[in-house]
């Protein structure tokens, strides 16, 4: 849902996928709370582990959203056999076999079929693996940035021939038990993907989604089109006109970002991706109806489509479902009509100045953009040579020491990298470096200094020790094939459709095994020099097409852009006759009205979904062993991990001085990219890179069920080979008590990518400052997490940068007290995960790790009570679109927890949340949260065209469920949907990684199993009591806005001072 690109090309924004609103995954709301980079084969972890606090409920739901492992084949039901006779049926069944593999990178026998009829391409892949993938792949090239092929990525989910509901999609996302369920628009495709390991469910979803993209509804009711498009909006003739729509505020949202905007304009290609599948807000009300049909009838059709299938599932059962649906097509010429025609190179290097809207504080001067974009080729690559850029891209950028990125951030000319990496998912590869936050005299020096940086990287090579860190680190990331919390079949089905979208192989990119062998020896013979010189040589320094792009800020621009959209819109209702109002506003009431009427219960039914019985009964169990190394609590869980070793150690922060807190962001940071007395810190991090498969630090913080004392911890994460755990060890210890805190210009840049990070998450993800600063408002845990990830930690940065220069031994002795009243045996808790022989072989190791940290007696500990005061906020950023929060206590109110919350809450965000704040509201998203923990209960509304009316819909919720007449049907799939959540896919790392965490927090498996229960037999009379619940929020709670200063303005007048303002960019 969010604009991210699930795979490999996340550093890049160009190829942006656009994500349907995903309320599972958003309950893990975590976000890259550092300035950090992630980067795809980054050991570095993830970085969404960070800060989970708010993602993690009392049942391990969707807790962790992090650092994922090998598949553990404990269930299989089925194995991936050969199918005798399969042969004959796939014939009988329309389907000629043109290929078969057996792939043993994923252990996986793969078969590529051809739909005689229509020419539809399927690739059947089998193996052991529960978590089935079903995916379809339309190739969708737009000619305009209308946005045609990601309204109808949206427009398609909303009811078709078999399911003719208004949103069958939502309808599944209430009742499954899913463990991957969205729709993404590529540049150049959409895709459909659905994941479950209950084989009913996966087959209920596949005809869900195979109905919807071939029979749906949208093409006949254009209500569809204008809900989830755009329609003019008039409530009364003598009002103003606005533009609604889900993806024109989606969208609006996107061209606020500066970071998306200059990815939209990094390729200035002349083909398919010059223009924006997703859908520039200017370019979308210019499209009609008819043409959005016509996408649909040319494109959405079999000829041109690519299906997908991965699990333990029975392969013929596949081309059976399958056979239903395509024997209705005849062939089209879809396939040659929606050919993306390579672009041709430059011939000389090109420039383009754009502007971004910023807001009127600070020194716009400093805010510059610069952007190098090389489009590589204009044929696709072999494998090999892509390989082999993708190292070259990991040696250069990767890791924090790595030299490009190293020189260009300790240049001091920017605060941060920008859509930097090679991008290879599109029909041609790209590569991209730039910097952020630069001065507008500096904007040369940049340029200058990728360019001879390059050319000494070409001249002089890598050293060994970073091309082994590099190799080490991408070896490691391939076998342990970490797809965190998606599915693995998704991840392959996305490297396999880069290719065979452009009629290439698809089974080439699953097998990379031997090329990388190839590459490793010619390394090995020639030397890395050999290898990557001329490449940088032959795909950049010599690479004519190259587009050099600068964003200048532009205070203006939002409210240009804003008067602009008024006098079009002016301009249209000045051209309307007064029966043309009337009409305009009888139709916006008929679209609402329409919106607004629920599903008949027939119509519901149609929606296949699963019974109580397909249920478990009893939570998953992790095994879990609680022992003690050396007088430090050991948690064991053996799990097969396929040889590696997963671990954290736990540290208490319980005696840290509150005026610390802010700093321990910049610490953590710190203890891994600062270097020792021995050691700079890019020797330690090629020899992190070199020995194991990461290592990360963080803070975690929440309230604790039942306890005034918030958990709050430092956790020091790392993974590596079971035969390198000592060297892992060590490096943990050398990272905790040999770091020096020395380093002033580095912790400078520090400073300034946090700050210029957390600015990009306050525009780009307001929600989630929004429900931190009201956590803050709320509890002491909520104030601990603000001051390190909040509006109070943006500001905090924005006075330290002064503070460095000032007073750096202060800073740097601060570091030191951090260091000290953290690190103890007392306190520490160490967590485990491998098989029970590894787990007992590293053992000597854990010791002697825990032997040398200082032994402390407790100290006198700190009461963490802090709370920002309690009031409505609005905090105003230069935006299109708002996000809007609400939240309050109800255990101060005397609710009292049940299981049964998990469901009523989810429901609220389902129904009631769904149809107000985004379909008939307009906005991108809107939801709720309810942290058991804590008691806090929020609403959030997500790109929000409105913001009274939003808060108006939050205080309407206990009226709706007091007004709520569900049925039999309903309750059960809004419990089956909840235990979905409970009972999220989890690869084993995770696993002992939310055992962990429910041990901090208190949460035994006694007490799961009674909220499982009381989740299962949740019945009407809980919603209705749970109303006076939400009730108190309305009353009681805080409210708090991210949004632009004019509807603030009008907020504030239209109810006096509702909103205390504070300025944040
Ligand atoms: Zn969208």
């Amino acid at each position: 849902m969010l604009l991210r690109s699930l795979t490999r090309s996340s550093s890049n924004a160009s190829t942006s996928l656009f994500f349907r609103l995903f309320p599972r995954s958003y309950f893990s709301r975590s976000s890259p709370a550092t300035g950090r980079n992630i980067r795809r084969l980054s050991a570095a972890g993830t970085g969404s582990e960070l800060f989970l606090r708010r993602g993690l409920r009392l049942l391990p739901a969707a807790a962790s959203g992090c650092l994922s492992g090998q598949f553990s084949r404990a269930v299989s039901t089925q194995t991936a056999t050969s199918y005798p006779g399969s042969q004959d049926e796939a014939e009988k069944l329309g389907f000629e076999k043109s290929r078969e593999e057996f792939i043993s990178e994923c252990k996986s026998k793969a078969v590529l079929f051809r739909h005689k009829k229509t020419g539809c391409e399927v690739m059947s892949v089998s193996n052991d693996d529960e978590n089935k993938v079903f995916g379809v792949v339309f190739r969708t090239p737009p000619k305009d940035s209308t946005g045609i092929p990601h309204i109808l990525e949206h427009s398609v989910l909303c009811g078709s021939r078999k399911y003719p509901l208004k949103e069958p999609f939502v309808e599944l996302l209430k009742g499954s038990l899913y463990t991957f369920l969205n729709a993404f628009t590529y540049p150049d495709r959409t895709c459909y993907p659905v994941a479950s390991t209950n084989t009913k469910d996966f087959y209920n979803l596949v005809d869900v989604y195979l109905d919807a993209v071939f029979f749906p509804k949208c093409v006949d009711d254009v209500h569809t089109f204008q809900q989830e498009g755009w329609h003019y909006e008039l409530n009364h003739p003598s009002e103003d006109i606005s533009y609604k729509g889900v993806v024109f505020n989606e969208m609006k949202g996107v061209y606020s970002q500066p970071d998306n905007i200059l990815g939209r304009i990094t390729q200035q290609a002349k083909n398919t991706y010059g223009v924006d599948s997703g859908g520039d807000p200017k370019d979308i009300p210019k499209l009609t109806f008819d043409k959005f049909k016509e996408f649909h009838r040319q494109y959405y059709h079999p000829s041109n489509a690519r299906i997908w299938f991965y699990g333990d599932d029975d392969p013929v059962q596949r081309l059976k479902v399958l056979s239903e649906y395509l024997d209705m097509f005849d062939a089209s010429p879809a396939r040659d009509s929606s050919k993306v025609e390579p672009q041709k190179l430059f011939s000389g290097p090109r420039r383009i100045v754009g502007k971004y809207p910023a807001g009127g504080d600070g020194d716009l001067k400093k805010k510059h953009m610069v952007c190098l974009n090389w489009l590589l080729s204009e044929k696709p690559l072999d494998l090999q040579t892509q390989l082999a850029l993708g190292f070259l891209d990991h040696l250069m950028l990767g890791t924090p020491a790595s030299p490009l990125r190293k020189i260009l951030l300790e240049s001091g000319l920017g605060e941060a990298l920008v859509n930097s990496g090679v991008e290879d998912e599109l029909l041609q590869p790209q590569f991209s470096v730039g910097l952020k936050g630069v001065s507008d005299d500096k904007v040369q020096k940049v340029e200058e200094l990728i360019m001879s940086t390059l050319r000494k990287l070409a001249d002089e090579g890598f050293d060994t020790d970073a091309v082994e860190a590099s190799m080490n680190t991408i070896e490691f990331s391939m076998r342990e094939n970490n797809t965190g919390s998606s599915p693995r079949g998704l991840s392959l089905m996305l490297q396999s459709i880069g290719k065979w979208i452009y009629d290439m192989d698809p089974f080439e990119p699953l097998k990379y095994e031997e090329p990388l062998k190839t590459l490793k020896a010619r390394i090995a013979e020639e030397g890395s020099k050999a290898v990557f010189s001329p490449l940088i040589e032959k795909f950049i320094l010599n690479n004519p097409h190259c587009v050099t792009i600068e964003m200048q800020p532009d205070p203006e621009k939002a409210s240009q852009d804003e008067v602009e959209e008024k006098n079009i819109l002016q301009k249209v209702k000045a051209s309307m006759t007064d029966e043309e109002l009337a009409e305009l506003a009888r139709a916006t009431e008929e679209l609402r009205l329409k919106q607004e009427t629920p599903d008949s219960p027939e119509a519901l039914k149609c929606v296949p979904s699963l019974n109580l019985s397909d249920i478990p009964k009893e939570p998953t169990f992790v095994p879990t062993e609680v022992g003690d190394i050396n007088g430090v609590k050991v948690l064991r869980h053996d799990l097969f991990t396929n040889d590696i070793l997963y671990t954290e150690v736990v540290f208490d922060m319980g005696s840290l001085r509150h005026e610390l807190l802010p700093l321990v962001p910049l610490f953590c940071q710190s203890l891994l990219e600062m270097g020792t007395q021995d050691m700079s810190f890019v020797q330690l991090n090629q020899l992190i890179g070199r020995k194991t498969g990461g290592i990360t630090v963080y803070p975690f913080t929440s309230s604790v069920w039942g306890s005034d004392v918030p958990c709050s911890k430092i956790i020091v994460r790392g993974k590596s080979m079971v035969g390198r755990a000592e060297d892992l060890f060590n490096l943990m210890n050398c990272v905790l008590q040999e770091v020096r805190f020395t380093d002033k210009q580095r912790f400078k840049q520090f400073v300034s990518q946090s700050r210029a990070g957390m600015e990009n998450r306050l525009r780009g993800s307001g929600q989630g400052i929004a429900a931190a600063r009201m956590d803050a408002m709320l509890n002491a845990a909520g104030w601990m997490s603000e001051q390190m990830n909040g509006l109070s930690y943006i500001e905090f940065l924005h006075t330290l940068e002064q503070k460095v220069d000032q007073d750096w031994e202060g800073i740097s002795s601060s570091l030191e007290e951090i260091r000290t009243s953290l690190l103890s045996k007392n306190g520490c808790i160490v967590n485990m995960t491998a098989d029970g022989k590894s787990l007992t072989s590293t053992e000597k190791f854990v010791g002697k790790f825990l032997d040398s940290l200082p032994e402390k007696p407790s100290s006198g500990q700190v009461t963490w009570d802090a709370r920002l005061p309690l009031r409505n906020e609005a905090i105003v950023i230069p935006t299109q679109v708002n996000y809007v929060g609400k939240a309050g206590n109800i255990y101060s109110s005397g609710y009292k927890l049940d299981g049964s919350s998990y469901v009523i809450s989810k429901h609220i965000g389902n129904t009631w949340l769904w149809d107000r704040v985004r379909v008939s509201g307009g906005a991108y998203g809107g939801f709720c949260d309810f942290d058991s923990h804590s008691g806090v209960f929020s609403f959030l509304s997500y790109r929000d065209p409105n913001l009274l009316k939003t808060l108006d819909i939050y205080d309407g919720t206990g009226d709706f469920l007091r007004g709520l007449d569900v049925d039999e049907d309903t309750l059960t799939k809004a419990v089956i949907g909840t235990i979905g959540d409970v009972d999220s896919y989890q690869l084993p790392d995770a696993k002992g990684y939310s055992s962990l965490l429910r041990h901090l927090l208190n949460v035994t498996d006694e007490e799961r199993q009674i909220r499982r229960e009381e989740i299962l037999s949740t019945s009407l009379k809980d919603f209705k009591e749970f109303a006076e619940a939400v009730d108190s929020v309305r009353d009681k709670g805080v409210a708090v806005a991210v949004a632009s200063q004019e509807d603030i303005d009008a907020a504030n007048k239209e109810r006096s001072d509702f909103f205390e303002v504070k300025k944040a960019l």
